[in-house]
């Protein structure tokens, strides 16, 4: 058998069951890739049956209010795709009469979507011959081919989709996709790979020449960029300050507790009172009082390691009237980041209630 048909085979004995692989609606397959970019299948199994539940057509999803969106991702992480999800459902039904493109091209049209995203529905929902390249298939081909080119360079997904394409010949492309990302993900794995009960051990490159452990090949990342935030908690009668992020960057359209960047963390609590004094989101109004809550927390994103503290701070005066700031009892209809909500779990429930 050629590797194609052993794979193939391999996946039809082994395959999980899971809820997007019974149906071949472009709209179901699109929502669950959305949903799985990185984001581990267990975890992400039960944010697609909840919106699948809550918009079961693309015209509901259109429909829905973004701030409903981001609350239902709430704890998923990386924001844009949330946002992404709900501006190309509003373009099918804008550019596409409201119905969900099926062709690889078209499906790139769609905001938020990929090389990667557009093969996987074009082939799973119509069976268009389109390799798709994710981190599974990478390693696999890496490895079966002994192909040593770094998987995160530009020219890499040439590369690989090229070798895929030729190694699905004569094979359905959904069959085919769906087992390669499957292999790599349950038997061809980064560490501890099966090759003892591996059915293309065989004819398998790396395998025959013991370099296994040394493949895919990864290029150094560059430096990571680390940040100091320092979150300000100012409770009164009517409740507590947050503010929305409406700039470009992380986090977009999200709220937080008001929030103070500095370079470091080195500052006393005196010169962190001038800084909150002389900010007008605080009217100029003298600090009676900081704390800090719990202690430092660290935040890791792709390219961004964030240090956050949090502070309670007290005014000699009752500040109700800040112009940026919005003020709450509770967070619960807020979709707030992945940070603030840990801070709020395990430091400070009641500011969930
Ligand atoms: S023999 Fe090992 S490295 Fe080669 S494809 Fe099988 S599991 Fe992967």
């Amino acid at each position: 058998m050629n590797f194609a048909n052993e794979l193939i085979n391999w996946y039809q004995k082994n395959k999980r069951s899971l809820p997007w692989r019974n149906t071949k609606k472009p709209y179901k397959i699109w929502l669950s890739e959305i949903i799985l970019q990185q984001t581990r299948v267990d975890q992400g199994k039960s944010y697609y049956l909840k919106f699948e539940k809550e918009f079961p057509t693309v015209s509901s999803l259109a429909k829905a209010d973004e701030q409903k969106v981001l609350n239902m991702w709430q704890g998923l992480g990386y924001y844009s795709r949330a946002r992404n999800l709900k501006k190309a459902a509003d373009q099918v039904i804008s550019d596409f009469n409201g119905v969900f493109p099926t062709d690889y091209k078209e499906l790139l049209k769609l905001k938020g979507v990929g090389k990667y995203t557009a093969a996987a529905v074009a082939s799973f929902s119509k069976n268009e011959r389109v390799p798709v390249v994710d981190g599974n298939v990478y390693r696999v081909i890496s490895r079966y081919l002994n192909i040593d080119e770094p998987i995160n360079t530009p020219k890499s997904y040439k590369i690989f989709s090229e070798a895929a394409l030729e190694l699905m010949e004569n094979c359905r492309p959904d069959e085919f996709n769906q087992a390669i990302m499957e292999f790599g993900a349950l038997h061809c794995t980064p560490t501890n790979p099966k090759c003892n009960e591996c059915p293309l051990s065989y004819n398998c490159t790396a395998l025959a020449l013991n370099i296994v452990k040394d493949l895919p090949v990864k290029k150094k990342k560059s430096k990571v960029k680390e940040r100091f935030f320092n979150f300000i908690i100012t409770n009164n009668a009517s409740g507590f300050a947050i503010e929305k992020r409406n700039q470009k960057g992380i986090w977009q359209n999200l709220y937080q507790f008001p929030m103070i960047e500095t370079s470091n963390h080195k500052h006393e609590f005196s010169e962190l009172k001038k800084l909150i004094e002389t900010d007008d989101r605080f009217e100029n109004h003298k600090v009676r009082q900081v704390t800090q809550i719990g202690s430092d927390r660290k935040h890791l994103l792709s390219h961004q390691r964030i240090w956050a503290r949090f502070y309670e701070v007290e005014f000699d005066e009752e500040t109700n009237n800040q112009k940026k700031l919005v003020r709450t009892k509770s967070l619960e209809h807020y979709p707030i980041p992945r940070l603030i909500e840990r801070f709020v779990e395990e430091e400070a429930p009641h500011y969930l209630k």
